[in-house]
């Protein structure tokens, strides 16, 4: 009955991000969740599910935190929320930004706050350009990117996300947005020999591309691309939307390529979906700069920048992951994960290439592993709804690939991780009686 009601409400009243609407118009919604604990939701059915995705690869300490509850009320009890602009602050915010700086690789130590990975791309990629300005270099507009990388979808993001069809959205891509192969730093020297290293502003690229289909690079990608924007001055913006805050067994995921990044963009892990938040960490340098060099305002900055609730929430997440050790653990369990992997590869002869790094993972699908042949219209759609017919939510990637990609929350536990690869194993043996044979 009140299912029936909110599905028809949400078919009229409610445009999905990410969607197909056409699906949507003809089922409504999947799963209508209702509770969250720990690595499990729940929906309105009463069917529970592993949250194999930590929902969008952010609910990195888990469902159903008491403590965040508690600090949250407290919070917004006493100061929901003040202006950060211009002279004002709150003390949440000034507590977080120099927790993150504390924990931030290298030299990157200042803090701009924004609502989510979005914002926090565009602000990264605002802030370059415009330091260039400062610099007396204004021609440094140009912004170069990875192929299938994903940055978010606000406008400057969209237009450096490598995956196409989200720019295609737009009907309208922006100039001064570049694209080089993903792993080719021969193809970056060139992009930037091409449009001239003077015009170029920035570099920007995830550590390892989640939406992408969780592409780890090669060891000595990161420190080769680090020498050629130092060659050219270029600036290196890390994109750690998904990679920072431990999912890849380390804080961040820079950290895996011995790399410092100029800047680096984050939001989701920071804090875990329990409040909306994001930001970008700058270089000490970069800040010197701006302090000598800016004269007048910093036309730039979200009503919501600092929010004092949102970094609470920041602040209790992020002593969770420290004192449950959930790095270590992400590295740990994800190590069991490609264990867990590998032994389903050998078992199926329809798993392509299977990786991992940290609770970060994919499975490739294959129709000949010889040949890298794909199944005509693809796989893993079809695999992953019946993973959730069986109590386990994934996602997956179909971008010339057809793979299935894992984020499950970084409180992973051992028992949990062999109930997810027995789900996987009962469904991959369904799907190859069904489908594959
Ligand atoms: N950057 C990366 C690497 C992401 O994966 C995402 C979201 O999935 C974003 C940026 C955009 O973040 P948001 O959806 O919070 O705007």
């Amino acid at each position: 009955q009140l299912k029936e009601e909110l599905k028809a409400l949400d078919q009229k009243h409610f445009l999905h991000p990410t969607t197909s609407i056409e699906q949507q118009q003809a089922q409504g919604p999947a799963a209508i969740f209702t509770e969250g604990k720990g690595i499990y939701l729940k929906d309105m059915e009463g069917n529970t599910y592993i949250d194999g995705m930590s929902s969008l690869w952010n609910v990195n300490v888990g469902h159903g935190r008491e403590e965040i509850a508690e600090v949250a009320k407290e919070q917004m009890a006493t100061l929901a929320f003040s202006s950060c602009f211009a002279t004002f602050s709150n003390e949440p915010a000034i507590r977080l930004a120099s927790k993150i700086a504390s924990l931030a690789p290298g030299n990157l130590n200042t803090v701009f706050f924004t609502s989510g990975g979005s914002e926090s791309n565009d602000t990264a990629i605002k802030l370059a350009r415009h330091y260039w300005l400062l610099k007396g270099q204004p021609e440094r507009q140009k912004i170069i990117s990875r192929t299938l990388s994903y940055h978010g979808v606000a406008m400057g993001a969209t237009n450096a996300t490598g995956l196409q069809a989200f720019r295609d959205f737009t009907n309208s891509h922006a100039p001064d947005f570049h694209y080089v192969y993903n792993q080719s730093v021969r193809h970056l020297r060139e992009m930037i020999e091409a449009l001239g290293p003077e015009t170029v502003a920035a570099f920007i690229s995830e550590p390892v591309q989640g939406a992408g289909g969780v592409n780890i690079p090669q060891k000595d990608y990161f420190k080769e691309v680090r020498k050629i924007c130092d060659e050219y001055g270029i600036l290196f913006i890390a994109d750690e939307v998904i990679t920072g805050f431990g999912r890849t067994g380390k804080l961040f995921g820079m950290e895996h390529y011995g790399v410092v990044p100029d800047m680096m963009s984050f939001a989701k892990g920071v804090s875990s979906g329990y409040a909306q938040l994001g930001g970008v960490v700058i270089s000490e340098k970069i800040h010197q700069d701006y302090c000598e060099l800016s004269k007048g305002t910093l036309m730039h900055g979200y009503t919501y920048s600092g929010h004092a609730l949102a970094c609470q929430v920041g602040l209790k997440n992020i002593e969770i992951l420290e004192r449950e050790k959930l790095v270590e653990n992400a590295a740990h369990m994800g190590e069991a994960m490609l264990e867990g992997f590998k032994a389903l590869q050998e078992k199926y002869s329809f798993i392509g290439r299977v990786r991992t790094i940290g609770l970060l993972g994919a499975i490739e699908l294959v129709k000949s592993r010889e040949t890298g042949e794909l199944f005509q219209s693809y796989l893993s759609p079809i695999f992953v709804q019946e993973t959730m017919k069986r109590g386990l939510i994934l996602r997956t990637v179909t971008y010339d690939q057809d793979t299935v990609v894992f984020s499950p929350p970084l409180i992973l536990s051992k028992a949990e991780l062999d109930e997810m690869l027995r789900i996987l194993d009962e469904t991959f043996e369904y799907v190859r009686k069904t489908i594959v044979e």
